[in-house]
């Protein structure tokens, strides 16, 4: 190792200097402040899109998303139109933390996205937001969390986590902003205890930690002062951690992406239905039934899928004259007349292709004229200013070349022309682009999140003008003096280094993600609910 004697990796997921340099300018983030002192930084560049759960496993294993095969929020359950979420077992590539488990070294792990269900591993680990609710594999060691309670202080970031999450969904009653954020800076203050409780109580050569209050807070308001109090808090944590750590350690801070305030929503579902290409059957999606309350709530939705096609339609017509929104849900998408769709509003879209799709309505031969003519009408969108609403219409072999087609990669990617408008899927009869209400106000993701590295082998004060988000594990890696693995993307970030590291290429077949098993059906409908409530599907 370049004098590297352990390596702590602390991410702040949706951090962007944007809200952090203004911080930094009026003294509000110390503890960042001095590790920028004695350290590099750079805009770190996310995947298209910017999403947690496509980025964190480009981030952790330094392969882009036609390697890890995580495109979208989540992923074709096989042989159908529905939906699961991706997760620990859905990507592949070796996680950073198993990568030096290989080498001898102990890691642990906490709080990172995608690393349900607990693995097995040299060292910890205890698995992030996207846990089922309840899950009984949240840790390992099982006892790890017992002696944290031993200590007087029960484990409460997860199911804290889910709590909060729950209230951040702007479509959600909006319940009390200013206590929601005092949860949040609580929040993270016990998880930077525990984080430094951990680092001196359970020895390992490298930790790797996710705070997501930077991110939650960004999704529920605009306030530059209410997101600030979050920071700030961050920054105490990570005070807290430092102290624990000495000047042989290897520090990196990192962001999955970036955040901004949103104003408009574009909505997807409408552009696709304009265009022809997206239609519903004209029935109440069963869906619709589950917000009534109680028993009738439960039981509607499973009662209104036995009835004939028929039957459902007659007792639909009314409601629909009435609301036509009713019919409009993924699982009601008419599919024989639908030839693109999306299964999230985060840009990703799906051509109905025959032969791939359960109910294809596009011919092989069809394929590529009907995405150019896809991608011409998006980009030839305009807001009522007369300004493009899309920047870029990916193709897939464009953003994802070499993707494995059994991997489910989007067919066409959408990108907004600006950050600042929040891309939904939204309704046939919603306007193409509006105004997002003050009571909704919020934010979403940017491409551009934060890299900051300190310790031994970095060139303090050396600003890079931007990475990319596959170079973190590379550039780790060099500075620990350890092999790459062979697939890995990203490239070594040599202008923060003192000198030039020697960087070796592994050999041979690379360990599995994982051995575990994936959700349960329940759990897997507990995290799609969360991850539909916090907008990503
Ligand atoms: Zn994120």
């Amino acid at each position: 190792m370049m004098g590297v004697d352990k390596v702590l990796i602390v991410g702040w997921d949706g951090a962007t200097w944007d809200y952090i340099d203004p911080l930094l300018a009026r003294g509000e983030l110390p503890n960042l402040a001095a590790l920028l002192a004695r350290g590099a930084r750079a805009v770190l560049r996310s995947t298209i899109p910017p999403f947690t759960n496509i980025a964190w496993p480009s981030l952790v294993t330094g392969l882009g998303p036609a390697k890890t095969g995580v495109f979208d929020g989540a992923r074709a359950r096989p042989g159908s139109y529905g939906a699961v979420p991706t997760n620990l077992t859905g990507y592949r590539g070796v996680p950073i933390w198993r990568w030096v488990n290989r080498y001898g070294l102990r890691a642990g792990v906490l709080n990172v996205p995608m690393t349900y269900p607990a693995a097995p591993l040299d060292g910890y680990l205890v698995t992030g937001f996207d846990s089922p609710r309840g899950g009984a594999e949240i840790a390992h060691p099982r006892d790890l969390l017992r002696r944290w309670a031993d200590q007087g202080h029960p484990y409460r970031v997860l199911a804290e986590e889910i709590a909060l999450m729950d209230r951040q969904n702007p479509h959600q009653p909006r319940g009390d902003l200013e206590e929601f954020i005092a949860r949040w800076v609580a929040l993270t203050q016990d998880q930077g205890k525990l984080v430094a409780w951990l680092w001196r109580a359970w020895p390992v050569d490298l930790m790797f930690v996710v705070f997501s209050g930077t991110d939650s807070v960004n999704h529920r308001t605009r306030d530059a002062a209410q997101i600030a109090q979050v920071y700030r808090a961050a920054d105490e944590a990570l005070g807290r951690i430092l102290e624990a750590v000495d000047e042989r350690t290897l520090v990196c801070l990192v962001s999955d992406h970036g955040s901004t305030p949103a104003h408009r929503y574009i909505a997807l579902h409408r552009a696709l239905h304009d265009g022809g290409w997206l239609r519903f059957r004209p029935q109440v999606a069963a869906r619709f039934w589950r917000r009534l309350p109680g028993a009738l709530g439960r039981g509607l939705p499973r009662l209104w899928r036995r009835l004939p096609d028929r039957v459902r339609q007659a007792l639909s017509w009314p409601l629909l004259r009435w609301e036509p929104r009713l019919a409009v849900a993924y699982d009601n998408v008419d599919w024989a007349r639908t030839r693109v769709y999306a299964r999230s509003g985060m840009g990703p879209l799906y051509v109905n292709l025959q032969g791939r799709q359960p109910r294809g309505s596009v011919s092989p031969a069809a394929y590529d004229t009907l995405c150019d003519e896809v991608a011409q009408a998006l980009l030839a969108l305009r807001d009522p200013e007369g300004r493009p609403l899309f920047g870029r219409v990916w193709r897939r072999d464009e953003l994802y070349p070499g993707a494995d087609p059994g991997d489910d990669p989007p067919d066409l990617v959408a990108e907004p022309a600006r950050w600042s408008d929040h891309v939904i899927t939204g309704y046939p009869t919603d306007p193409l682009v509006r105004p997002i209400p003050d009571e909704g106000e919020y934010g979403t993701h940017t491409p551009d999140g934060v890299l900051v590295l300190a310790g031994p082998g970095v060139r303090a004060g050396a600003e890079l003008k931007t990475a990319q988000i596959v170079d973190v594990v590379p550039t780790l890696l060099a500075l620990m003096d350890l092999p790459l693995p062979a697939e890995v993307d990203g490239q070594v970030l040599r202008g923060a280094l003192t000198e030039a590291p020697k960087v070796r290429r592994a050999e041979g077949e690379a360990p599995a993600a994982s051995d575990a098993a994936g959700y349960t059906d329940q759990e897997a409908e507990d995290v799609m609910q969360r991850l539909r409530d916090l907008g990503y599907i």
